[in-house]
């Protein structure tokens, strides 16, 4: 009933479409993941579903279903087409969108957002995206020019920090009269191109990831946001101006950190990853039910930030990421329940096929082994 009422909404155009289309990652097996040698516990079935052994009933398996399932072998190239080229034509128009990376820390939230050189990820091909369709805009002169900048920031312990020029500072959320999202004080640098993103981001990025084990740890502990923005300006009078607004987000690991045994500043910690990360899921939720319901955004910092870009007339895109591995189990269960659009239990053995160790040299570096799963102190 409530999808039909939201489907004739839309049609009237009395109100847009504010689901979240939910992606599954699944990165490939990695053996140093797997000192028992177990082999994966989770594989792909087909394009939207997956089955997981459950281990309470080993006749049984789990299949989940998702808008997409990308499966092991995906490429970056193909998160990017399917997931993610689609929204960004939206910000050219004024509208806003927005990219997560769910999941537990180990399982890819920063590959497929950030990647690396040989295989870069989300937020380097979105970019280039956004330049491309703004070149292509100007060359067909319909008078309105446009410019693009950025922020980025992260949200650590429910502090708004500014990561392109750091302060201990935190920063406040405003909104506007007409409900947009405003952090006053947060640096917006404006890009000529995507080499110019290129050198404000990756000094900024490389601060948050690679530094002093503190830093690293901090890096799972807190969500990274980078936002794009696109301003469009028409040329003749009346000179209308619309802001689209595209937030790249590399969440904090989704590890349920209570039990890992944390204590002193990393509970607290994982209070506040919690928080966020519950709020959203109520957000993600209330929005998918498409009842009209109230949706807890002020809840937490992180979507009080996303406020008008996750939900409303915006395109939102969940990537949830999850490891194959046993020792991921528990925190594969808690992302999937998250993420899932349906769940059936099937009685039939999990299939155990070879497990091929793709070529692919996996290489966690210190910080995720230190700051890792299994590691914590
Ligand atoms: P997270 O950010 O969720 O903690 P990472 O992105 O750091 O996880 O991934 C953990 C390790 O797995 C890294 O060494 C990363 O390069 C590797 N990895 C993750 N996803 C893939 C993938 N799809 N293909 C190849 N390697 C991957
Ligand atoms: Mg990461």
């Amino acid at each position: 009933m409530a999808a039909q009422r939201v489907a004739e909404d839309v049609a009237k155009g009395t109100k847009q479409t504010a689901r979240v289309r939910v992606a599954v990652r699944l990165r490939p097996y990695m053996h140093m993941q797997d000192p028992k040698g177990e082999g994966a516990c989770v594989r792909r079935l087909d394009t939207e579903t997956l089955e997981i052994i459950n281990w309470r009933n080993a006749t049984e398996t789990l299949q989940y279903q998702f808008d997409v399932f990308h499966g092991e072998e995906t490429t970056q190239q193909e998160v990017f087409l399917s997931s993610v080229k689609p929204i960004l034509p939206h910000l050219l128009k004024g509208q806003n969108a927005s990219v997560f990376a769910y999941g537990p820390t180990g399982a890819g939230k920063t590959h497929t957002m950030l990647g690396s050189q040989e295989q870069p990820g989300v937020i380097p091909r979105a970019v280039r995206g956004v330049f491309n369709l703004v070149k292509a805009k100007e060359r067909e002169h319909e008078g309105w020019d446009y410019s693009i900048g950025m922020s980025y920031l992260e949200i650590y312990n429910e502090k708004v920090l500014d990561l392109l020029s750091p302060s201990a500072q935190d920063l406040p959320i405003r909104e506007d009269k007409d409900r947009n999202i405003l952090i006053p004080g947060l640096t917006h640098t404006p890009l000529s191109s995507f080499s110019n993103f290129h050198s404000h981001f990756i000094p900024a990025s490389l601060n948050r990831t690679t530094a002093s084990t503190k830093l690293n740890q901090r890096s799972s502990r807190s969500h990274a946001i980078l936002l794009i923005k696109v301003v469009r300006t028409q040329r003749n009078p009346p000179h209308r101006q619309q802001t689209g607004k595209l937030y790249l987000v590399d969440l904090a690991g989704s590890e349920d950190n209570r039990r890992t045994g944390n204590k002193g500043i990393r509970l607290k910690e994982s209070g506040a990853i919690n928080l966020s990360l519950f709020t959203l899921s109520k957000v993600v939720d209330s929005l998918n039910a498409g009842g009209g319901g109230r949706v807890p955004y002020r809840d937490s910092k992180l979507t009080r930030l996303l406020q008008d870009s996750l939900g409303g007339s915006s395109h939102s895109v969940m990537i949830t990421n999850i490891a194959p591995e046993y020792t991921y189990y528990f925190e594969t269960f808690t992302a999937l329940n998250f993420a899932a659009k349906s769940k059936q239990i099937v009685n039939k053995p999990f299939i155990r096929e070879t497990v091929t160790v793709p070529s692919v040299q996996v290489k966690r570096s210190r910080e995720e082994q230190e700051a890792g799963r299994s590691g914590e102190p």
